[in-house]
């Protein structure tokens, strides 16, 4: 409801929404869970009353935290988001006394939710998800977007295109990630450490030279890599390499007069 999502001036409208989602969701018959402290008779009321108008059995799930626990794991939260440890220590109380009065409020069934199987099908999902980005499921899988995932996630895989037929990067693949008019190329090394091990490059301006005909390759190991290539946050990083300038220690070296010597090395080897 609002952009801070600490805000509790938002509650009475994320309240409103939610009653909203529940009851299109419960008009369809649909399995709900409502994932809210609910500590207060008068906000439980609200729920059972939409679940008992779509003639749906409503359970109360108890999560039975102790209360020193609540209030440690306050202070790992960002402060927008800490509870006062008072209004824990009510809540909690408050969740303790409301107990005995679930069924009578309406509820169809009360349960601890240490006792509910959620480890089943919390790997069942993931396992699905698995054997579906696999291709083990009869579908096609992520094929060759599998590498990409695993360095960047999977939420970049829709942008994803290979470049095959490109040959700016030698032998090695190349690969585009583009919204409209802003994009970055990236290219595949099958070998970086000369030991086999392959890794993600993305192409950066050269740091050495404005005119540079060369490319100018950076390390790219996770998605923040990328948001730093396209901001300019990169564009001095040390580990560049320009195929025709080399890398920066290359350029001091060419300050101490051992110049020519790197350009060549660098230039013949692409
Ligand atoms: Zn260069």
């Amino acid at each position: 409801m609002a952009d801070d999502c600490g805000d509790q001036s938002a509650t009475a409208d994320a309240v409103d929404t939610m009653l909203l989602i529940v009851n299109r969701r419960l008009a369809r018959g649909l399995n709900t869970v409502v994932d809210a402290t609910s500590v207060l008779a008068k906000d439980r009321a609200l729920l059972v009353d939409v679940a008992q108008k779509h003639n749906m059995p409503v359970i109360a799930v108890l999560v039975s935290t102790p209360l020193p626990v609540c209030i440690k794991r306050q202070q790992t939260r960002p402060a927008n988001r800490r509870v006062p440890e008072d209004t824990i220590t009510a809540q909690h109380r408050a969740m303790v006394h409301s107990y005995s009065n679930l069924r009578s409020e309406g509820f169809n069934d009360v349960v601890f939710s240490d006792s509910l199987y959620r480890l089943e099908p919390f790997l069942e999902q993931i396992s699905n998800l698995r054997i579906r980005e696999l291709g083990q499921g009869g579908d096609d899988g992520l094929g060759d977007l599998m590498l990409p995932r695993r360095f960047f996630g999977p939420e970049l895989l829709s942008l994803w295109r290979w470049k095959d037929g490109s040959a700016l990067a030698g032998d090695d693949r190349v690969a585009e990630i583009r919204i409209g008019q802003q994009y970055l190329t990236l290219d595949l090394r099958t070998d970086v450490d000369g030991e086999g091990s392959i890794g993600f490059e993305v192409l950066l301006p050269c740091p050495f030279d404005d005119e540079c005909d060369g490319e100018a390759w950076a390390p790219a190991y996770t998605v923040t890599d990328l948001w730093g290539a396209l901001t300019g946050d990169r564009d001095q990083d040390p580990d560049i390499v320009c195929t025709v300038h080399g890398s920066f220690d290359d350029v001091d070296q060419e300050a101490d007069d051992h110049a020519g010597q790197a350009l060549h090395e660098t230039s013949g080897s692409v």
